[in-house]
């Protein structure tokens, strides 16, 4: 007899199991149980789905780094007993909590789908169902017994995506997320197409490692024609601040006055990480392309390329998480740990 491919899914909450209050129509949290009673459907699947969720199920905009850790607990905690897991979340911080669970779970070689929906499970044009059903079946995909998929994802609408690659794109197409810079990893039509030159491909054998220090002392700054001295000088003083995610303009260009270089100069001499991210939401930093981020790059701001300000914000977390030393933290911020910058 077969063994079956066994899933875990994680519920913490979001749209996906809502139901809407009718005194207020507010959408609110509901039951777990609710959710499989509705989706009689996972008992076709040729895996066996078990199920875990927040005690108390949370909209994604509440999202925190005590909730990532859980996350990742609960996927330590049931590493070996399970192939895959699939994490239900909310559509509005998922790009951050599957950037922030790629670097927390290092060596993974399981799947950890995220996904989520635009419409409750309940909803009769709901997207829930689709997302739910394909995220379990990619997450049970297996190849000479081993998972076909090794990293942190995120399904949505049709697609999978290199989690840390992520960005949500619009609040009511069902498309709602885009990975502008990196491809799809997995496109859902009548055929399932994995687009395998693009996975990652996990060659160590190494144990699991699991780290759940993530410091938040950091900021993101995105620059906007008429940001003043104040501004950039109050953001730059918050008392103890480790890093910042400096969202520049097209390919990595800042102003030039005086003062705000002087500002950027200073914080990076006294020990802040400055990340150069740009605000576009595809492309990449090139530093010294143009005179207005020449003076950024001889400050030896750090180089973001192509990575996302959600990425980016949540690799400063797990870097000043671990400890990285001054000395190292620069290229270690430059080079990619789980596939999100070039
Ligand atoms: N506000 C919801 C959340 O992020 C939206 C969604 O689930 O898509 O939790």
């Amino acid at each position: 007899m077969s063994v079956k491919t066994k899933i875990l899914l994680v519920y913490t909450g979001g749209t996906i199991g809502m139901v809407k209050d009718y005194n207020s129509g507010a959408l609110k949290a509901f039951n777990f149980n609710n959710l499989m009673n509705s989706i009689p459907e996972l008992k076709q699947l040729d895996c066996s789905v078990d199920s875990v969720s927040f005690k108390e199920p949370i909209d994604s905009s509440n999202m925190n780094l005590a909730h990532w850790v859980s996350i990742a607990t609960i996927i330590e905690e049931n590493y070996d007993a399970f192939d895959g897991f699939v994490v239900l979340h909310g559509s509005d911080t998922m790009s951050y909590s599957a950037s922030a669970l790629s670097y927390m779970l290092e060596n993974l070689n399981k799947p950890v789908i995220l996904t989520g929906s635009q419409l409750p499970i309940g909803d009769l044009r709901t997207d829930a169902k689709e997302n739910l059903i394909t995220s379990i079946q990619i997450a049970a995909l297996r190849q000479n017994n081993k998972a076909v998929i090794q990293e942190v994802c995120l399904y949505f609408e049709y697609k999978l995506y290199r989690g840390n690659r992520t960005t949500k794109i619009n609040a009511e197409h069902f498309e709602a997320f885009a990975s502008l810079n990196y491809p799809e990893l997995a496109e859902s039509g009548v055929h399932l197409k994995i687009n395998k030159e693009y996975l990652r491909k996990t060659k160590s054998k190494k144990q699991l490692k699991v780290h759940k220090q993530l410091n938040d002392d950091v900021v993101i700054l995105k620059l906007f024609p008429g940001l003043n001295k104040n501004v950039l000088e109050s953001v730059l003083n918050i008392p103890n601040l480790k890093a910042l995610v400096l969202e520049t303009y097209g390919a990595g260009n800042a102003p030039t006055d005086k003062w705000f270089l002087k500002g950027i100069k200073e914080a990076i001499k006294n020990g802040l990480y400055i990340v150069n991210v740009t605000q576009c939401s595809g492309g990449s930093v090139l530093l010294g392309q143009y005179e207005t981020s020449e003076e950024l790059e001889s400050l030896q701001i750090i180089n973001g390329k192509d990575i996302t300000t959600e990425a980016a914000v949540t690799k400063l977390m797990y870097l000043l998480g671990i400890g990285v030393s001054p000395k190292l933290f620069k290229t270690l911020f430059e080079t990619p740990i789980r596939g999100e910058m070039q």
